[in-house]
């Protein structure tokens, strides 16, 4: 097979980027899988992180977009299009919250759940002008704003992009005693993503986000989940959250929102956080827009009948069972959370990178994070016979 291979002449016909992207160029998808210019089809196992959770161009979705096309796309935010209700009203729904607001980006519903903590930190908890504090965790991916970036650990993120902007404590993953001691009568929220992806799908321990909650609770402040990856079914649950049956005050959702269609983000939250915004203190021009709102009511719809969270439930036990036949000499550590899963691959062997480029090669597409683990998200329309499949070409790639 003929496939693409050479970067830089890759580049140099289709432009370079920063991704650092594998040396195959995409032309066209469907469900689980994509086609190269060439005409080679790939096992697509990243779903675009997490943002084609329902696979390339499903047809309920592809339907809704076709559909409001013909309708209207944009309109201006000072008036209300006949498609927000249902969309916002539906994700409220969903979240089992009073209210939404629609963003477009995950970087914006993050930026958003900032302002919206902190205008909440000096409206309701009486925090004094300019002190509010928000608590974050070390390895942390919310987003590459300037201020985003500011509380990453990551150099790579951060690094050359300052001044950063100030109020926010990072503190260990997961570590409970560092929490209970940087919430201070300043702190409004606490940020966290419920397993955090781009660290490499790093699971909590069983209790810790119960013990956030109740922490939160105890010190009167707003428990805010980035759920923007590890959100609407990709660990086997509407939510992360929803496997320590916790509920935070807020949720941020994007990247699969949107369908793979459309950018599409949300805060949804409480009337108490939500209504510190008032007329001319927030907003977005392109927020809710009608072909946002249409994609990503039917993406509601979708996840409503708790069918797709029970296919990535299932699919994940499958997952699981077909990685724990990798020979453990090569893999230091794996860790799956529904149809989600990272790899950590034993020192002395292949980078990351290099078993995603021998994983292309062997017609799976793969994401290394970081240098020594693979992550693997494929999106729910994959088949437990493609999963075994993508599982050979990765024991084959690490051998
Ligand atoms: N939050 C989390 C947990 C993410 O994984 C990402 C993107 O990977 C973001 C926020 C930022 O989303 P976006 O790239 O749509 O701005």
């Amino acid at each position: 097979m003929n496939r693409s291979s050479d970067l830089s002449a890759l580049e140099e016909r289709y432009g370079a980027h920063n991704y650092h992207p594998l040396p195959v160029v995409i032309a066209e998808g469907e469900g689980a899988w994509v086609t190269d210019t060439e005409g080679n089809r790939y096992l697509d196992w990243l779903a675009a992180y997490s943002a084609v959770n329902f696979g390339h161009r499903h047809p309920r979705l592809t339907a809704a977009a076709h559909a409001q096309l013909d309708r209207i796309t944009l309109a201006s935010r000072a008036f209300r299009t006949d498609t927000l209700g249902p969309f916002l009203s539906g994700l409220a729904a969903l979240c089992r919250k009073e209210a939404v607001l629609p963003m477009n980006t995950g970087a914006e519903a993050v930026e958003t759940a900032i302002k919206a903590a902190r205008k909440w930190g000096y409206s309701r908890k009486g925090i004094a002008a300019d002190r509010a504090r928000i608590v974050v965790f070390d390895g942390n991916f919310h987003g590459r704003t300037s201020t985003i970036v500011g509380f990453s650990s990551d150099p790579a993120s951060r690094e050359g992009f300052g001044p950063y902007s100030g109020g926010f404590d990072s503190i260990p993953y997961s570590d409970s005693a560092a929490l209970a001691a940087a919430i201070g009568p300043d702190t409004a929220a606490v940020l966290l993503e419920p397993v955090q992806g781009e660290a490499g799908v790093l699971v909590p321990p069983a209790g810790w986000l119960a013990e956030v909650r109740r922490l939160c609770d105890e010190h009167g402040v707003l428990m805010i989940a980035d759920e923007i990856q590890s959100g609407l079914g990709r660990t086997g649950h509407t939510f992360a959250c929803d496997r320590e049956d916790v509920t935070p005050d807020v949720y941020l959702l994007g990247k699969a929102l949107g369908g793979g269609i459309v950018p599409v983000s949300a805060v949804a939250c409480d009337r108490d956080v939500m209504d510190v915004f008032t007329p001319g203190t927030h907003g977005s021009t392109f927020g809710g827009n009608p072909l946002a709102a249409a994609v990503g009511a039917e993406v509601v719809a979708m996840l409503a009948t708790g069918e797709w969270q029970r296919r990535a439930r299932d699919l994940g036990e499958h997952l699981e069972g077909a990685l724990a036949g990798l020979d453990r000499s090569k893999v230091s550590d794996i860790r799956v959370c529904g149809l989600w899963a990272g790899v950590d691959l034993a020192e002395g062997g292949p980078s990351a990178r290099e078993v995603c480029e021998r994983m292309m090669r062997l017609g799976v597409l793969a994401k290394e994070t970081h240098e020594r683990t693979v992550r693997i998200a494929p999106p729910l329309v994959i088949t437990p016979e493609e999963i075994d499949q993508g599982v050979a070409a990765l024991a084959e790639a690490i051998g």
